[in-house]
């Protein structure tokens, strides 16, 4: 995906605030922060939304999750908890599309959501 943003970031065209990467991962934090810690975690292949996964992708968002896990305790926030979310299209407030897990921490989270 030529015209991606996030696809750009994996290309090294565009250098967000890396804090994480490995081989199917990139994890670098919100240029619009909604929380003391607000990372974005995404598969480096283009995936457009949360409704494009097949099975075959079980294990790229288990890992997401994994690595949102170890990310939220090495930012200091594990203890006191986090927000791990995916904004599907329009109405989840999907504004870039290359799924994205928002890690989001060290404030207290409200529910319902927005
Ligand atoms: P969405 O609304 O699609 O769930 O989340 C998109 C997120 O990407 C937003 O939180 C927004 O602040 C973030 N974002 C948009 N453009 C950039 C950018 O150029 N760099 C970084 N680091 N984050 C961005
Ligand atoms: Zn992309």
């Amino acid at each position: 995906m030529t015209d991606c943003l996030f696809c750009k970031m994996v290309k090294g065209e565009i250098k967000p605030d890396v804090v994480y990467e490995d081989e199917q991962l990139l994890a670098f934090r919100d240029l619009n922060p909604q929380a003391p810690v607000h990372i974005l975690l995404i598969p480096k292949r283009h995936i457009s939304t949360l409704n494009d996964l097949s099975e075959s992708d079980d294990a790229l968002l288990g890992s997401m999750l994994r690595v949102a896990a170890q990310l939220a305790a090495s930012e200091g926030i594990a203890e006191d908890g986090y927000r791990t979310l995916l904004n599907c299209n329009a109405h989840g407030g999907q504004t870039v599309f290359h799924i994205h897990l928002h890690l989001l921490g060290g404030r207290a989270m409200n529910w319902p959501p927005g």
